[in-house]
């Protein structure tokens, strides 16, 4: 129930975790509103309407019914609100028919990113503003998530078509910079109008960048890790300068854990629940992973994650092939899926070992929840991680992170030698990850100093609690 107090924020992001999730920006979306709610803050979420399951089930009711205006076309919409479900957040959906109604949120059918990408988020950012702009009062401040939405901060504050917004402050997180959204000035009348003295803020390298032109204008920026914010003035494509110039007003606050939906006592996706013993906990729900293929007192390494250079993958397969080459005590189950030529690497390891490979290429979410709950140790080389979440999820059920020493991992996995919780080891290079390996099958060997460590990452606190606060104070700020 909002308060006149509260301080009313408008999301606007292209994933929400349950409707559509590709990442771990939809786990933020979906979990960060319910713990501001207890904060004085009123949240919404806007985001498209995606042919998918969710809506079928929820359609929700109209509450706007407009067109955006291109020079040579009209393009309708409708903004649907989503009031009776339990997400513990208001819910709008944004009905762009020809744009969203598909099922795959970012990839076409042939893997690659669908090719109307700009007229898509173009047209998602003008309708939230022209909704917005309808009745300005609604919201104190909005939120944008990630370049998909970095148009809109530019386009309050100098656009001629919503001269109601201009004073309202835009805030904007960061999940991932290595995806920026360019597009050509070829796409420019697909803008409304704007002041043209300002074009250059949306100007990188001669390309509308959303992502520069949100790190200019927001009022307020955040990572979403400490370690992310740190390596950006340093290493961001070409972007170095701008995060070093804005850097005055970025944060880097680390993602937390929605814990309604990661409780091993309760998660409604794993088949056997934490009782009394964590140890038990993982035996059975690692017997459900073995089962078919593994030797369950070997231990077991999971990786969880996007097919993409970022992730590793290519050095992760690379060293598994050169381990199980020369050993072949210990087990591995992938999942995930994406680039065409990581998943034949995958798959030839596969055909290789099939004793002690599994590898599902797929996005699922049940069976995620099974590895990191069964699983004995999960691998994260990731070349750039903003923050991971999969460290933290598998924390949470008692799974051991080895991780590359970068971005987010470095704030959430502090190695065992400095009584952290986990291994981490320094640049993605087969030679580190297979020393990585080496120390994670002499710890699983000792089997006091393993369980020991189980015990105390299952109990650190992950929540969203104290990052919550911190985006209050972040909203307090600008207005
Ligand atoms: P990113 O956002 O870069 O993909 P994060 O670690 O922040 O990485 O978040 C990844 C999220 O996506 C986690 O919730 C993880 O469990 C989930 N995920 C990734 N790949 C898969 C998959 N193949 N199946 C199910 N869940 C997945």
């Amino acid at each position: 129930m909002k308060k006149k107090e509260d301080i009313a924020v408008l999301m606007a992001s292209t994933e929400c975790y349950p409707m559509a999730k590709v990442g771990g920006m939809a786990d933020v979306v979906g979990s960060l509103p319910k713990y501001l709610a207890h904060l004085g803050v009123s949240p919404s979420v806007i985001m498209p309407r995606y042919a998918r399951p969710w809506f079928d089930k929820n359609p929700g009711k109209i509450i706007h019914d407009s067109i955006i205006q291109y020079p040579h076309a009209h393009h309708p919409f409708r903004i649907w609100q989503h009031e009776d479900s339990d997400l513990g957040y208001e819910l709008y959906s944004v009905e762009l028919p020809g744009l969203f109604d598909r099922e795959s949120v970012y990839l076409a059918e042939d893997g690659h990113g669908y090719r109307d990408e700009t007229i898509r988020n173009i047209s998602f950012q003008r309708a939230i503003l022209q909704w917005w702009h309808s009745d300005p009062d609604s919201f104190d401040l909005i939120h944008c998530h990630d370049h998909m939405t970095g148009l809109i901060p530019f386009l309050m504050k100098y656009s001629y078509e919503y001269p109601a917004l201009r004073q309202k402050p835009s805030y904007f997180t960061i999940h991932n910079a290595l995806h920026r959204g360019r597009c050509s000035w070829n796409n420019l009348s697909l803008l409304p109008h704007f002041d043209t003295w300002k074009g250059g803020l949306l100007d990188w390298d001669e390309a509308i960048d959303p992502l520069a032109s949100a790190l200019r204008v927001s009022d307020g920026i955040n990572t979403v890790s400490p370690g992310y914010l740190e390596e950006l003035p340093r290493e961001a494509q070409g972007l170095e300068w701008v995060f070093a110039h804005e850097r005055h007003k970025m944060s880097g606050i680390i993602n937390g854990v929605d814990y309604d939906v990661w409780n091993p006592k309760t998660d409604t996706l794993l088949p056997h629940h934490l009782k009394k013993s964590i140890h038990s906990f993982k035996r059975k729900n690692k017997a459900e992973l073995t089962a078919s293929f593994a030797e369950p007192d070997l231990p077991l390494f999971v990786f969880i994650g996007r097919f993409a250079h970022q992730k590793g993958v290519d050095i992760l397969i690379q060293s598994i092939d050169t381990w199980l080459n020369h050993h072949r005590d210990a087990n591995f189950f992938i999942l995930g899926s994406g680039d065409k030529s990581l998943e034949h690497l995958a798959g030839m390891v596969y055909g290789k070992y099939p004793q002690s490979v599994r590898v599902v290429f797929d996005y699922n979410e049940p069976l995620s929840h099974v590895l990191y709950a069964g699983a004995d140790f999960l691998l994260m080389p990731s070349r750039v991680e903003p923050c991971g979440l999969n460290q933290m999820f598998s924390m949470r059920y008692g799974t051991v992170p080895i991780v590359n020493h970068t971005g987010g991992l470095k704030d959430t996995v502090p190695d065992i030698t400095v009584d952290g919780n986990g291994l981490s080891f320094d640049g993605v290079q087969t030679d580190q990850v297979l020393n990585a390996l080496q120390r994670a099958m002499e710890l699983f060997s000792d089997q006091k100093s393993y369980k020991a460590l189980v015990e105390k990452i299952y109990k650190l606190d992950f929540s969203w609690e104290a990052s919550a606060k911190r985006y209050v104070d972040a909203y307090k700020q600008l207005l």
